[in-house]
């Protein structure tokens, strides 16, 4: 979220940033000595114990029509997420946390906290979302040493606390150069990072059973509430988070008045009674109940309306309502790149441009913690109104966009995920602000919870993948998942209720599959998909099996004429992958391919590469501003998903449909390749 950019000061310098030694021995000696030297012991902060992950919040939110499953009672056994979960675990978290050390920040705090105090800094402070995807690792496995960090890092947070309970480790500011208190507007981060404090501290708790942060949490957010609530002040959240955190709040205990907390925050964006506009860069041009249309910076946008969303879910607000559901469908019909991706680059501030259609490959800016939130708000969507649609897209930005924002190797990061470039160097090995990496490694260890939902009625199959649930529905109902999605669309579910039960199965039948077919024990399921779903509502007893098919063709994909920069334009899809073309994959330079309309693919699985995935395989003719080539070159396209994992160059996703002579889109590729 390079928003903040406008308000730090403060430059790392290439030093601090060099490349370190990662190695999961040197962070489990650091982690342990920071235990040490805080004189801290396992389990002070955190009893020990794995928590409570559900607290019933089904009552607290009468208008949403779902309850998700907790990735606690989901253990991914597939090739697709298992090995990136491991991948998080032993590469991304020591790396992650050597960085923040490495910029003299939590190392710096260790050795003296009183100097650390006055030297502050704006990538710090995104450590407190970090506290967060490390109580997400611990919630899959138990570990001593990554418990042992977030006691560390928790102890100096609660200890920049004040009395009061106020708290502020904001962005660009230090210590010993305190802001006012509540009193900016715009684009401040105030409440932001007090709204991540307390999600990480729910997470904290519901991982580990313990209370130290959680009860540090509420006095912070106690705090905000005594200054602002009744207040009379002229205050907005700046960059919205503390709206969907108050919320989750409110989930988890009931109190009232969180709930009435989220909802004076979300009425003061757009009440310009005694305050200048923020604009529309934080979406408080208008009114919320007023907005129809996404605007301004894409992941103020998705944090926003994620937590309006969850407030129509406890209040029923019909305003609030109409307005997420409308803004909704402005990004995913207008403003949603392909693989999932949203944002353009030419708004100049990370976010969308007003006009419908206007989402050129060309201008995607497409930041992962703007995947990461859309992601949740889409869930949220499908929580609101039992519609499978959401999660097509969900899927969509899951599969394709989100997978490719951390390297397999899971040691450095796309800021940006683009549709194409002829820039070798776009995935970070760290940056300054570093608001991407806590969210992509959140993301991967719960993905899980994504994956089921209950109501009254029975249990929603909302992804697939191999896995294993114990769904907490009714006595317990384990399912068990079968198959190599998303590669093949042939997927097995085995149904073993703890004791035989009438309840219904809802299974997604997703927007691009044009047949599928299920049976139940070798029986042929028949029945209408309504709002996304295939219901079976049957007997189950254990030992039921469903084999769902969900045929994978592949598609050649073009965009209609009213979108712009896609005149002459095709890509491909096979099921809910979307593919791209890497320059070491094509003899040709691939800004010179043609993508003819006949043009004939094959589908092959190479274990081998990349971790293993689908390739498709054709042959493209080759257009140059000379000739169009009468021998079409081999070309294989590779998952969008797995694209720069291996030696840097130039993709594309999109390809020319004509050759250069009806065509300038080659031209304008060439001289970007130049350029
Ligand atoms: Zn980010």
């Amino acid at each position: 979220m390079k928003i903040i950019d406008m308000t730090c000061r403060y430059q790392t310098s290439s030093d601090e940033l060099q490349a370190l030694d990662v190695s999961r021995r040197r962070f489990l000696k650091a982690a342990t000595a920071a235990g040490l030297a805080m004189n801290v012991k396992l389990g002070e902060l955190f009893a020990a114990g794995k928590g409570d992950e559900a607290i019933a919040t089904a009552d607290r939110f009468p208008h949403f029509r779902s309850e998700p499953v907790s990735y606690f009672h989901v253990r991914m056994k597939d090739r697709f997420w298992a090995p990136r979960q491991e991948t998080v675990r032993d590469v991304t978290l020591p790396w992650a946390t050597s960085h923040w050390d490495a910029a003299g920040g939590l190392d710096a705090y260790r050795a003296d906290p009183s100097v650390y105090r006055a030297r502050l800094k704006p990538g710090d402070m995104e450590a407190i979302k970090f506290i967060e995807a490390m109580a997400a690792v611990v919630g899959l496995q138990r570990d001593a040493a990554v418990e042992g960090l977030i006691e560390t890092w928790a102890r100096f947070l609660i200890d920049l606390q004040g009395a009061d309970g106020y708290l502020q480790a904001g962005f660009g500011v230090t210590l010993s150069h305190p802001p006012e208190r509540w009193a900016a507007f715009s684009i401040s981060h105030e409440t932001y990072l007090i709204g991540h404090y307390l999600e990480a501290a729910i997470a904290c708790r519901e991982s580990t059973g313990g209370t130290a942060l959680y009860d540090s949490a509420i006095r912070a957010i106690d705090n905000m509430a005594d200054a602002l609530l009744d207040s009379g002040r002229p205050y907005i959240s700046g960059v919205p988070e503390i709206e969907q955190a108050l919320m989750r709040l409110f989930g988890a205990t009931g109190r009232p008045e969180y709930l009435r907390l989220c909802g004076w925050f979300i009425a003061q964006r757009g009440n310009h009674v005694s305050r200048a506009s923020g604009g529309k860069p934080i979406q408080d041009h208008l009114p919320v109940q007023n907005q129809r249309t996404i605007e301004g910076h894409a992941v103020c946008a998705a944090y926003l309306f994620n937590g309006v969303t969850e407030y129509v879910g406890a209040t029923g607000d019909e305003a609030y309502r109409e307005a997420v559901l409308s803004i909704w469908d402005d990004l995913a019909e207008h403003k949603m790149y392909l693989h999932g991706a949203s944002g353009n680059v030419s708004s100049n501030f990370e976010g969308y441009l007003p006009e419908p259609y206007n989402i050129s490959p060309y201008d995607t800016y497409g930041e992962s913690c703007a995947i990461f939130g859309n992601f949740q708000w889409a869930h949220s969507l499908f929580r609101l109104t039992g519609e499978a649609r959401y999660l097509d897209f969900a899927e969509r930005m899951l599969y394709n966009a989100f997978y490719a924002s951390l390297s397999l190797q899971g040691d450095s990061y796309f800021y940006r995920n683009v549709s194409q470039t002829f820039d070798p160097k776009l995935r970070y090995d760290w940056h300054p602000v570093p608001c991407c990496p806590p969210n992509i490694v959140k993301l991967l260890c719960k993905i899980g919870g994504f994956f089921y939902s209950m109501d009254r009625d029975g249990i929603f199959v909302k992804h697939y993948g191999a896995s294993e649930a114990d769904i907490p529905f009714g006595k317990g109902v384990k399912l068990i998942q079968q198959g190599d999605y998303p590669w093949d669309g042939d997927i097995s579910l085995q149904v073993e209720p703890s004791r035989p039960a009438r309840f219904a199965l809802r299974l997604r039948i997703p927007a691009w599959t044009k047949a599928h077919s299920v049976t139940v024990n070798g029986q042929v399921v028949q029945g209408d998909v309504r709002n996304g779903w295939l219901t079976i509502y049957r007997y189950w007893r254990t030992g039921d099996r469903i084999e769902l098919s969900l045929p994978m063709r592949i598609e050649r994909v073009t965009m209609p004429p009213r979108f712009k920069g896609y005149e002459n334009l095709a890509a491909l899809r096979r099921g809910p992958i979307v593919y791209c073309v890497e320059q070491q994959d094509s003899p040709a330079p691939i800004g010179q391919l043609y993508f003819p309309p006949d043009a004939k693919f094959t589908a092959e699985h190479r274990p081998d590469l990349l971790g293993g995935v689908t390739v498709l395989k054709g042959k493209l003719p080759q257009a140059t501003t000379m000739y169009v080539s009468e021998s079409p070159v081999p070309v294989m396209f590779i998952p969008y998903g797995v694209w720069n994992n291996r030696k840097p160059g130039a993709m594309s996703i999109w390809l020319s449909t004509k050759p250069h002579t009806l065509n300038d889109d080659i031209k304008a590729w060439n001289d970007m390749a130049r350029a």
